[in-house]
Formats: C-alpha cells, structure tokens, sequence
C-alpha cells in the first residue's frame, strides 16, 4: 500500500453553535470514522439553500447543534473502518445530504433510501462538508471518477442529485417543456443543464437580470422574471410552443408563492414536483382545476446511491456546466448573507485550506 498522508488531530471547521446562528470559523478535533465509516479529507463543498434553512432551524425536522453543516463536499478518503472494503484509502468520493441508511428497510430495499426512517443526513442530523474532514457511510458517499473538476463536481452532490431525480420523477419526455422555477439559483442552474441533456425545452422563472443572463447563457429558450411581469401565469404560457403552457413544472425556489401559481400554467395532464423547502409552507391548489385538467402535484427529495453516480456521470461527459463562484471556507458567513438576499447566481462552493 502507498504511504498515506498523516491525519491531523484538529482542522478547521464552519461550527453553528445554536439555532440562528452565526457560524463561527475555528478549530475542531478530527472524528474517527466508525466500523462503516470512512473518513474523507474534504477538497471543496458547495452551499446549498437548505445549509441556512438547517442554520435558521426552518423545518419540522429536528436539526443537530452545534452543528458542522454542508452537504455537498468532494474529497479523498483517507482513513476506513474495519467493515469497510469497497472504498480504498486515497479513492476520490463525494458526500451527499443522504449521509447513510439502514440498508434493509423496505425503502433502503426499494432504492427510496431517502425515506428511510433511520436516515443520517449530512450536515443536520450529523456534521457535514464545511470542514477538512468528514465522515461518511462508505455505503452512500458517490464515486467521483478521476480527471473531473473537484470544485465544479461538488454542486452535484445535492444540487446535482435532486434536480436529476426531479425531472425524473416529472415522466417528462424528450422534446416537451419543463418550467424551472428558481431557475438561476444552486438548483435551478444544474436543472436547467440536465433538462437541456434530457432533451427537454426550459422555459426559466427566476428574478433579475444577472440570474436572467445566466439562464439565457444556459440555453433556456424563455426567462420570465417574476419581479417585472404582470401576468406570471400568462407570460409563461405564452412561452410554450403550443401556448397550452408546459408539461412540467420543477419548483425549486425557497419562496411559498410559486408553489401557489404553478397550477394556473401547467398544461393539462401535466406534473408539478415540489423541490424547494420554504419555511413553513403551503402547497395550495384548485381543487376543480388539479380534477378537470387532470393535474399531478408531486414531492421529490433528493435521489437514491443510484441517481449520484448517474448525475455524476452526466458531468464527467462534459453535459453539465456548473456556474460556481469558489471562496475560502472562512467566507461561508458572507455566503449566507447574499443567499438570504437571493442574490446568488449559481452556486458558490467553498475550498478547504490547505
Ligand atoms: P438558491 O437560493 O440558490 O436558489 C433559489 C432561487 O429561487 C433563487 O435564485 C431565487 O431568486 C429564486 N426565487 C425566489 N423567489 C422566487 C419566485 N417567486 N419565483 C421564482 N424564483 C424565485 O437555493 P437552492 O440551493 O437552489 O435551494 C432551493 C430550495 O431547494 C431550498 O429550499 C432548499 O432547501 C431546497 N432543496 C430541496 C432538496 C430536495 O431534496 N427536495 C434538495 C436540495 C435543496
Ligand atoms: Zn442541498
Ligand atoms: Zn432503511
């Protein structure tokens, strides 16, 4: 075996100390993997929204503190426990939300692993990616295959992973059109990518001219911007090629109004996945129009080991262009400031130091 690269007693770290915030940049020991853990020295980690919704204490879901948050982290593995035979020291992986599961519920039997009831979820239920080493179930963390930008890869891990399952479980087909709601945010600008390699027509919702920019940029065929028009649900209908509006609607916005509008512009027999986890939100619609224009609302949240490694792949092929801004780990602070100004376009990852 190669000589392996000595492993710190302390590192540093992002640590939330409490629900609220702010989170502190300092010094923490270095955990030692379990019998099937493995130990990664993480390289870079994407913010995700859900990271200041975890921060704010936004969900129903009881939520660690303190606690490292993160969940979109890159690295090589650099220590395994004494189950672990599938990962090698020194093997790039990724670490996703989904941190592990019980592998024999009937949803971990059904590949719906995020279901299970014994789920450990990165950067929530248990420490995350803003810090230089991570632990990992070696069953979940995602392969990521020599040659690939680490820092462009990261997004993928959360972003990545649930937009592809969403469009997925959206039943759209080659050549029909999917409206992307958030389309210039972490989400959406991956969305907008695995749609167009899907071979489906973006139509691109989202606020201002810089995120309208990126869409374009990415090749949506429409950008509605919701602060300007005055007729949401008109102007993207208009967008569709039929005007019959489109035939799937991918919310991934952090905002509760979209998830009320969609109804009104869907085509008839048309999906509506819900991605986006606005704090204490409704999803409200007619019941008489969701009946006689036989409309499906459904949930999609993230995707199973399968859908990382087939995420990952669409961007080893060169499918996906990941807008990222790269910032040290020390800036995650800053980073929550514009993201709770919704003034990110794309996806910022954070470089661990060296
Ligand atoms: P982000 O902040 O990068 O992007 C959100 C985008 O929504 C922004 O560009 C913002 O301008 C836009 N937006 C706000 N109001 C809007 C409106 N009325 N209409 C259209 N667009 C609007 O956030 P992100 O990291 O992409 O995450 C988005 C949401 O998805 C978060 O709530 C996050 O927790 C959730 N999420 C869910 C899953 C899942 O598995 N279901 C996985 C990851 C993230
Ligand atoms: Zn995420
Ligand atoms: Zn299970």
């Amino acid at each position: 075996m190669p000589p392996q690269p000595s492993i710190p007693t302390t590192q540093w770290a992002q640590v939330c100390p409490k629900v609220g915030g702010p989170v502190e940049y300092k010094q923490i020991p270095v955990p030692k993997p379990d019998h099937d853990e493995v130990l990664v020295n993480i390289k870079y980690s994407g913010v995700c929204h859900t990271d200041l919704h975890a921060m704010n204490g936004d969900w129903p879901l009881p939520v660690k503190m303190p606690l490292v948050g993160g969940h979109e982290g890159v690295g090589t593995v650099v220590a395994r426990g004494d189950l672990v035979t599938h990962v090698e020291l020194g093997e790039q992986v990724g670490v996703k939300w989904l941190n592990g599961s019980c592998l024999a519920c009937d949803f971990c039997e059904g590949a719906d692993e995020s279901l299970c009831e014994k789920a450990i979820l990165s950067g929530y239920t248990v420490d995350g990616t803003f810090q230089q080493y991570c632990l990992g179930k070696a069953a979940h963390v995602t392969p990521i295959p020599k040659g690939v930008k680490l820092d462009e890869v990261a997004p993928v891990l959360c972003a990545g992973i649930t937009v592809y399952k969403g469009l997925k479980e959206s039943r759209a087909e080659p050549g029909q059109v999917v409206a992307i709601v958030g389309a210039g945010g972490g989400l959406g600008s991956l969305a907008q990518q695995y749609a167009k390699a899907m071979g489906l027509q973006v139509i691109a919702i989202d606020g201002g001219e810089e995120k309208g920019e990126l869409c374009k940029r990415l090749g949506a065929e429409a950008y509605v911007d919701f602060t300007k028009t005055k007729d949401l649900v008109a102007d993207v209908k208009a967008h569709s090629p039929d005007g019959l509006g489109p035939h799937a609607v991918l919310l991934v916005a952090a905002a509760e109004l979209p998830f009320q509008q969609a109804t009104g512009y869907v085509r008839s027999r048309g999906t509506i996945v819900a991605i986006g986890l606005p704090a204490h939100a409704q999803l409200k619609a007619p019941v008489f129009d969701t009946v006689v224009r036989m409309i499906t609302i459904r949930g999609s949240y993230v995707g199973n080991r399968l859908d990382g490694k087939e995420a990952v792949d669409f961007f080893r092929r060169g499918l996906i262009n990941v807008p990222i801004k790269v910032v040290p780990l020390s800036e995650l602070g800053n980073v929550f400031n514009l993201m709770k100004e919704g003034k990110i376009a794309g996806r910022y990852v954070l470089k661990m130091p060296e």
